[in-house]
């Protein structure tokens, strides 16, 4: 029927830089999206987004809550209030498994943009799984895929989808895997995956998305994945500069990423996999810093009579990432080198985006490193509801047709480039 609109209510749980993008998103695609509720630890947060956006103007019906969502019989409550037809998890990876427990308890969708990981890394019970998990596969990151992926067959059961890591890395560089080995390649051999932000915004040293995570990321060690096994460096071990598009010269350096460990398994003929991450020496030496006298560490320290974790404190004390919007200038350029065979004969592409700090903050009011992560939260969201990656089980963003998703990309904001001549990474 002409003008019909299909309904679809989501429930986005968290309101920092990347839901803030992606909601501001959802409400861009109206056809898909009609009713949004808004939920996190600080309503206040959700309530002034939700007044941002209906002073701007939206078809979308908003509304707001606020949920604790490391307790799972809380989300469980709101789910069944609202009825939404699926859960966004942009709140932080800590929450991952509990609003997994409770979008399968009420047999919703669940989509998210990063990989569980334990706020407590001195739990006993985590520790033990950890460790056997560090000697069995060979990389010691906090985070990998397995907690999640041991949800299969109880998504399979109830006939619901989780769509997991659909931020930009991991997310849209899975697509574009994906898509190279649907349109470019008869087979892929290398996969480099270069994040690069050549974005400033004036400050000695800030994160660009929460630093916590951010710095639990980089300070540990890098791994990449070589002929199916992973080969651990130490942190900032290697380091190659790459002259990138729209960008120029910058330093990067191999880091362990979560999409690597995906790649790997759902792509197994690929003899190399590995992440580089642009990385100013000033960043690099505030970093080495606060390690050095302990502020990066996420084990509880008693001072003056309160247990306070300090990597916790020391996010207290940095700039919100979301505050970075209005003094960050320059501009993002993400993607991945493909190197292989068609047709017989060799071939390598470069498939990238570029993204402008300002544009972001005059279009959506955030920094390029939420936006780069909002909108494809927003994309993967849209393709579950709107079914064409819809299928019981658990699932990352290289596991479907590309081609949606790259439209998609194209159409809210991230067009993407393929270079048929890229320079390589030795
Ligand atoms: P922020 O810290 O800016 O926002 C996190 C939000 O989650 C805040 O609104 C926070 O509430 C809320 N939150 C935290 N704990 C809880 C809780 N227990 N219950 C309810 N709400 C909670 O983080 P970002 O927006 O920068 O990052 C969001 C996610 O995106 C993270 O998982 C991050 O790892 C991921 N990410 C993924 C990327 C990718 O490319 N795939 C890139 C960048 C980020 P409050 O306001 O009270 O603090």
């Amino acid at each position: 029927m002409k003008g019909y609109r299909q309904m679809s209510r989501l429930l986005v749980i968290g309101c920092g830089g990347v839901a803030q993008v992606a909601i501001q998103k959802c409400c861009q695609n109206d056809k898909t999206f009609t009713e949004l509720m808004i939920a996190s630890r600080t309503e206040e947060k959700c309530i002034q987004l939700k007044n941002k956006i209906e002073s701007a103007g939206t078809n979308v019906k908003l509304s707001t809550a606020k949920v604790n969502a490391d307790n799972k019989d809380e989300i469980v409550a709101l789910i069944n209030s609202y009825k939404p037809d699926a859960v966004l998890n942009v709140a932080l990876p800590y929450q991952d498994l509990t609003i997994m427990d409770a979008c399968l308890e009420c047999k919703v969708d669940y989509i998210d943009t990063a990989n569980y990981e334990p706020e407590d890394t001195d739990d006993p019970k985590w520790r033990e799984i950890y460790e056997a998990r560090c000697k069995d596969k060979g990389f010691t990151a906090y985070f990998d895929y397995s907690w999640q992926w041991a949800y299969e067959e109880k998504f399979k059961n109830a006939g619901i989808t989780a769509l997991l890591g659909t931020g930009f890395d991991p997310g849209v560089t899975s697509v574009f895997t994906a898509y190279a080995a649907k349109h470019y390649f008869d087979e892929i051999e290398t996969i480099d995956i270069l994040d690069c932000n050549g974005g400033d915004h004036g400050y000695p040293f800030a994160t660009n998305f929460n630093p916590e995570i951010n710095l639990r990321e980089v300070s540990a060690n890098g791994s990449y994945m070589e002929n199916g096994k992973w080969v651990e460096t130490k942190p900032m071990e290697i380091k190659r500069v790459y002259n990138f598009p729209e960008v120029g010269e910058k330093d990067m350096y191999l880091l362990h990423h979560e999409e690597i460990e995906a790649l790997g398994r759902n792509f197994p003929n690929v003899k190399r996999i590995r992440f580089f991450m642009t990385f100013g020496q000033s960043y690099l030496t505030h970093m080495k810093c606060l390690e050095n006298v302990g502020m990066l560490s996420t084990s509880p320290i008693n001072f003056e009579g309160h247990e306070i974790v300090p990597i916790q404190f020391l996010k207290a004390l940095l700039p919100d990432p979301a505050s970075l919007g209005p003094r960050t200038v320059g501009k993002t350029n993400i993607g991945c080198i493909f190197t292989g065979k068609k047709d017989g004969k060799d071939r390598c592409i470069y498939i990238y985006n570029v993204c402008d700090h300002q544009e972001c903050y005059k279009e959506l009011g955030s920094q390029a490193i939420s936006y780069t992560t909002g909108v494809p939260a927003m994309i993967g969201t849209a393709l579950v509801v709107n079914g064409a990656w819809k299928k019981p089980g658990v699932f990352t963003t290289d596991e479907f047709d590309p081609d949606p998703y790259m439209e998609m990309l194209n159409e809210y904001g991230l067009p993407w480039v393929v270079d048929e001549n890229p320079v390589l990474v030795d």
